[in-house]
């Protein structure tokens, strides 16, 4: 490992990485091998966790595909100089900020969804110049070994390369200095993480999970609330990151939303043989979820094969905050539903947890729209509408506090790998002697005068 950061180092330090030009000819080489090689990507993807070609399209691929092509348009737009204003008191230079890589950059993605939360990043990394380790997730191990064949074969190991590996492998990864770790996983980790960069002082993006809360209010479009909710919540069985992981329900209204969850869970059709479901990463996992499973609140679901590592959409009623299915976040097809008295108990009850990745709310009522956006803080969300947030790229992507550091997606990711270096450029024909002795009551007043002050 220690060779190949080498080697890497002393690659970025020939500059050839920089130019725009390289930079848009690597992204344009990755499309066409992952384009060349999707069958095998499809094939692994299915042989770990039966996910089908529907949904890893759909939900990895469109948008792996989407980011190089965003990023092939808009990179020369995002590395340009940018000049800006200069202070009176430089009078009279220039003033110009230039994007440049940081150099030798760690990505560590998450299994959930394997090849965006590996590829994505790693598009932002190669469109900021950078050289790329990519360290998937060792949890699908198929997906993992053929992120490993497409990229080792096609690129040199010195720019961009894939070691595979699970806690060994990543640990002794991040002894190593890098000049950015891009890091997708749990918050225990995310805190081992934090903790090795900060010893070279390595900038890091966290990009965590948490428990994201639907809160649905009285009056709202109960049906759509309920189409919208149940398709986020099951789908890769729960294990996305920004799925809703518990509802918040005016009470008025939860035996009408239990009713139409019930019936859009029947109507979707979950079944493996269908494509319209995946299995459970692994059987610790199975466990896990079995575990927060309390078979006197199932109302739906509930049924668990632990060979097959499935269970079903799961809909549990009267959960309680001390119930143990709200002490972590759930990540599997488990739809814990709680009640509220009024909005602002709503409130103190979210703002008990850390900060959630994701928040939505479900209403028509402007006031409580506002009052939940201006109170609560999280990653980003959703009005009326859960998921569907993730797919713009001309926003940033994030957690806050517990549920991450930083952003990406689109020029937020560019940003993420890059530094702004600000430069002051003036020329030598004029100096305001302001600064040098002998100084003066005199010089003192023209610099209050010359920065605004009185
Ligand atoms: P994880 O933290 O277990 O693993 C993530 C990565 O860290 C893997 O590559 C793994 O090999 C590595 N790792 C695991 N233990 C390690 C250790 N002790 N030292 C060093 N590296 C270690 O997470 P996961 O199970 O892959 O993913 C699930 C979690 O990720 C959930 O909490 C979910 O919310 C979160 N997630 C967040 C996002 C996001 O975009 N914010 C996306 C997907 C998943």
């Amino acid at each position: 490992m220690k060779d190949l950061i080498n080697k890497q180092r002393e690659y970025f330090n020939t500059n050839a990485t920089k130019s725009v030009a390289f930079r848009k000819e690597q992204l344009k080489k990755l499309q066409t091998i992952l384009k060349q090689n999707e069958a095998l990507l499809l094939d692994a993807i299915f042989q770990d966790f039966k996910k089908s070609e529907f949904d890893t399209y759909s939900s990895e691929l469109v948008f792996v595909y989407h980011d190089i092509s965003e990023a092939i348009k808009k990179v020369g737009k995002w590395s340009k100089i940018k000049r800006a204003r200069t202070n009176l008191l430089n009078f009279p230079a220039k003033t110009f900020v230039i994007p440049e890589p940081l150099g030798v950059t760690l990505v560590i993605g998450a299994w959930n969804y394997p090849y965006l939360l590996s590829l994505a990043p790693a598009v932002a990394a190669i469109a900021a110049g950078n050289t790329v380790i990519l360290k998937p997730s060792e949890l699908p191990p198929n997906t993992s070994r053929a992120l490993a064949k497409i990229i080792n074969e096609n690129f040199d190991s010195e720019y961009f390369h894939v070691i595979e590996g699970g806690v060994a492998e990543t640990t002794a990864l991040l002894a190593e200095k890098f000049d950015k770790i891009f890091f997708t996983g749990s918050v225990p980790v995310g805190k081992i993480i934090y903790q090795a960069a900060a010893k070279h002082l390595t900038p890091v993006t966290l990009e965590l999970g948490g428990k994201s809360p639907a809160i649905i209010t009285a009056g709202c479009n109960l049906k759509m609330a309920a189409k919208r909710i149940v398709w986020a919540k099951f789908l890769n069985a729960g294990q996305t990151c920004i799925s809703p992981d518990y509802i918040l329900i005016d009470p008025k209204i939860k035996s009408e939303f239990i009713a139409l969850v019930k019936s859009e869970i029947e109507q979707a059709d979950y079944s493996t043989e269908n494509d319209n479901y995946v299995q459970i990463i692994n059987n610790q996992n199975v466990q896990r979820l079995a575990q927060l499973i309390d078979s006197e609140k199932v109302i739906m679901g509930g049924e668990i094969n632990v060979a097959e590592r499935l269970i079903s959409p799961t809909v549990l009623d009267n959960v309680t905050f001390e119930d143990p299915i709200m002490q972590e976040e759930i990540f599997g097809p488990i739809m814990p539903i709680l009640t509220y008295n009024n909005l602002d108990e709503a409130i103190a009850k979210v703002k008990s947890y850390p900060k959630p990745l994701s928040l939505y709310v479900f209403t028509k009522n402007k006031n409580d729209r506002a009052k939940i956006l201006r109170e609560l803080s999280f990653g980003g969300g959703g009005v009326n509408e859960t998921i569907m947030q993730i797919t713009n790229h001309h926003v940033p992507f994030g957690g806050v506090g517990e549920s991450g550091i930083g952003a990406y997606h689109g020029e937020s990711g560019f940003k993420s790998f890059s530094h702004y270096k600000s430069i002051l450029d003036k020329p030598t024909w004029f100096e305001l002697n302001l600064k040098y002795s002998p100084l003066s009551a005199k010089k003192l007043k023209w610099v209050k005068f010359m920065t605004g002050r009185k």
